[in-house]
């Protein structure tokens, strides 16, 4: 299956080194800018106070629209450019788009509580050099208040490379920007490092929330995580809520905020937009 994606590649795989991107000429490399900005989009998944019901959050996820194979789910293309290094430029892209739409929405609605925008950052972006300077002239370009940009981290990833990771963490906390560690629970956290992690979220896997249907137990999971965030003075996101049964319990909880089908499935730009206007309460 590997094969597959590279065959349409005109110059025979994906480049290892991104920067051979921009030496690249006629036809365009996979992951050029024109190739970005046709075949990918971002689609916006909102994030609801468990308090008031409100939209606090949007989450934006890629979503890649091959001309021939149709939609390819980021659980298969994400690893993929992970290891051939251009999760660098799409990354980045990504970043660019999701501040683009943040303006967009607060310039729409000024009277608005403002949201954040949640973007996914890969680990290996996290290794990349002068990280911190690419976010900073992002903010900038876009016109975007950094305390409405919050990035999302895998537990795993972050845990990988834990020392190098808190520095650059550290400094992305005084821009004002806010963190997330994501899928928490799946990535074997050194649980004694985590109050050393300037973090301000957890975001509890959606495979506890999907257990709980059909398995008791998986409560005193969910009721854990969500004292282990509290404890810890970080705010707590249940992703994957698909029921009302899941969200009365999680609101009995003290689970802080919710995500899921039951709210609303990521939408595309125009969708979501729609949905900021009718101000939803659930
Ligand atoms: P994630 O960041 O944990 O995103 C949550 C995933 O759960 C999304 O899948 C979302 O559509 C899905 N989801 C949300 N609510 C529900 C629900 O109620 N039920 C079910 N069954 N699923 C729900 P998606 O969009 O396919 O993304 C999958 C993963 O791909 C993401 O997991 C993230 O790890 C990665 N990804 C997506 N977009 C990006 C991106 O822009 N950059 C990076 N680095 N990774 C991304
Ligand atoms: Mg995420
Ligand atoms: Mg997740
Ligand atoms: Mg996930």
């Amino acid at each position: 299956r590997r094969a597959a994606f590279y065959s349409d590649n005109p110059v025979g795989g994906f480049p290892a080194d991104p920067s051979a991107l921009s030496t690249m000429s006629d036809p365009p490399p996979p992951w050029s800018d024109s190739k970005v900005q046709s075949e990918f989009r971002l689609d916006y998944q909102p994030i609801v106070s468990l308090v008031d019901g409100k939209i606090s959050a949007f989450e934006a996820l890629v979503r890649w629209l091959h001309p021939q194979r149709g939609m390819i789910s980021p659980v298969e293309f994400i690893p993929l450019a992970e290891e051939t290094g251009l999760i660098t430029s799409l990354g980045w892209w990504i970043l660019r788009e999701a501040c683009c739409q943040l303006r967009a929405w607060q310039e729409s609605f000024p009277q608005a509580i403002p949201v954040t925008m949640v973007v996914n950052l890969s680990a290996i972006q996290l290794m990349q050099l002068r990280v911190k300077e690419q976010i900073q002239l992002i903010l900038h370009e876009t016109g975007v208040d950094s305390r409405y940009l919050k990035l999302e981290i895998t537990e795993s990833g972050l845990m990988e490379n834990v020392d190098a990771t808190i520095e650059l963490l550290e400094q992305l906390k005084a821009l004002g920007i806010q963190l997330s560690i994501d899928d928490f629970g799946t990535g074997y956290s050194s649980l004694g490092r985590l109050h050393y992690l300037p973090v301000d979220t957890l975001k509890i896997d959606q495979s506890f929330i999907r257990r709980t249907t059909f398995e008791e137990e998986s409560w005193e999971i969910v009721q854990t995580i969500i004292t282990l965030a509290h404890n810890l003075n970080m705010t707590v996101v249940a992703e994957g809520v698909e029921t009302p049964e899941q969200l009365a319990r999680l609101k009995y909880l003290g689970c802080d905020y919710g995500q899921g089908y039951l709210f609303a499935k990521p939408l595309s730009s125009a969708n979501a937009t729609t949905l900021l206007m009718t101000n939803p309460q659930w």
